[in-house]
């Protein structure tokens, strides 16, 4: 890259940092960290509230849709069915101000199966929120893709049933605005994911400006790649008390973000 070039790049990095700092109130620097936890796992998403609240934060959880249903489909050999939770906690939840986003019907590997039945899981599972929690609104909402695997066609469609979807890639994005449709995001699995999750915050933390999207699942043994009770609450501590860090659910990012 010519030095030219550079400095273009630098300036308009640093016109759309100074943009979005004036909806979120900080300095120069601006870092959101949502850390985005999957499957719905009863035990870990009490305690990762309970945790989230010591704080006055929201969590931001990802429910697969009928993983609470007698005779569900969802299979996986980390994804115990008795360790599920269902709509009356994720209600509960809700009401006390986390946010409770789509996973998929089942966990269906949806980049892997016709697009046609792709589309149709998609929708029983928008189907199943809307009738299950509360003011749900899918045009306000983000999808998870289950095991954050997309295909071109389906994030072609995705954007006229839902506000934003979330599939593999970096887990540094740029900082959200309206036009923000498509989030990335990764993990770490499957043992423990906090040296990565630390990892991912110092190079977040490296840039003047960014949004760490970072998959998790459980706490403890539960789920894939956990991290331990004791870490994501000194986790949430440290990253308090840094000026520059905004601790936010994924759609409510982009609310934020004025889309
Ligand atoms: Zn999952």
């Amino acid at each position: 890259m010519k030095r030219r070039d550079f400095m273009t790049a630098c300036t308009g990095a640093a016109v759309t940092a100074l943009s979005n700092t004036r909806l979120w109130g900080t300095g120069e620097r601006l870092h959101i960290v949502s850390l985005s936890f999957d499957d719905g796992f009863r035990k870990s998403f009490i305690r990762i509230a309970e945790t989230y609240e010591k704080f006055g934060l929201s969590a931001c959880f990802n429910i697969i849709a009928s993983a609470h249903m007698p005779g569900n489909k969802v299979r996986d050999d980390y994804m115990k069915q008795e360790l599920f939770g269902d709509f009356g906690l994720w209600n509960e939840l809700l009401d006390r101000g986390h946010e409770i986003m789509p996973h998929g019907y089942q966990h269906a590997h949806l980049a892997s199966i016709p697009l046609a039945e792709a589309k149709d899981l998609v929708l029983r599972c928008l189907e199943i929120f809307a009738k299950e929690l509360r003011g749900f609104d899918p045009m306000k909402a983000v999808f998870n893709f289950p095991y954050n695997q997309s295909s071109p066609e389906l994030e072609e469609w995705l954007p006229s049933v839902v506000r934003a979807f979330r599939t593999t890639g970096g887990m540094i994005n740029p900082l959200p605005t309206q036009s923000t449709i498509k989030i990335t995001t990764g993990g770490w699995g499957p043992d423990s994911a906090e040296k990565h999750v630390d990892e991912t915050v110092e190079a977040l933390l490296a840039q003047p400006a960014g949004w760490m999207v970072y998959n998790l699942h459980g706490l403890d043994e539960e789920g894939w790649g956990p991290i331990s009770p004791g870490y994501l609450e000194a986790l949430l501590a440290r990253l308090r008390k840094l000026d520059s860090v905004r601790i936010v659910p994924t759609a409510r990012a982009l609310m934020q973000a004025g889309g």
